[in-house]
């Protein structure tokens, strides 16, 4: 989709601090985190909204990504939080399916 943002980051059309990336799979910071980590995992095939997905092998492949990323940075021992919103009530604004890995501080629950 040409007039998706994650899109034009996948095709490097504009620039994206990338972390990882493989055949399917693109991890990259997000422009304004909220926690000392906050990536951004999301498939190069593009799918609006987790409501989309039909290939349950690619949510395995995006968690083995969130995990990988989570022990290089310590935070699978401390603690992390994959959050995926959905339509107007969660604040999705993005319409690109992307799961947020936020760790490296503590995360209070019930979240906002
Ligand atoms: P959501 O509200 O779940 O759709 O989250 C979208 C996320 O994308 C937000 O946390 C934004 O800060 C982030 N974001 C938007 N544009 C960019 C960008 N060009 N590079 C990195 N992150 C972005």
């Amino acid at each position: 989709m040409t007039d998706c943002i994650f899109c034009r980051i996948i095709k490097k059309e504009i620039p994206g601090s990338i972390v990882y990336e493989d055949e399917k799979i693109l991890a990259f910071n997000d422009i304004a985190p909220q926690a000392p980590s906050h990536i951004l995992v999301i498939p190069k095939q593009h799918i609006v909204s987790v409501t989309e997905i039909k290939d349950d092998l690619l949510i395995g492949d995006l968690f083995k990504v969130v995990n990988k990323l989570a022990a290089e940075r310590g935070i699978d021992k401390t603690g992390f939080r994959v959050v995926v919103n959905h339509g107007k009530a969660a604040g999705q604004a993005v319409e690109h399916l992307h799961f947020h890995l936020l760790g490296g501080r503590d995360l209070s629950w019930p979240p906002g």
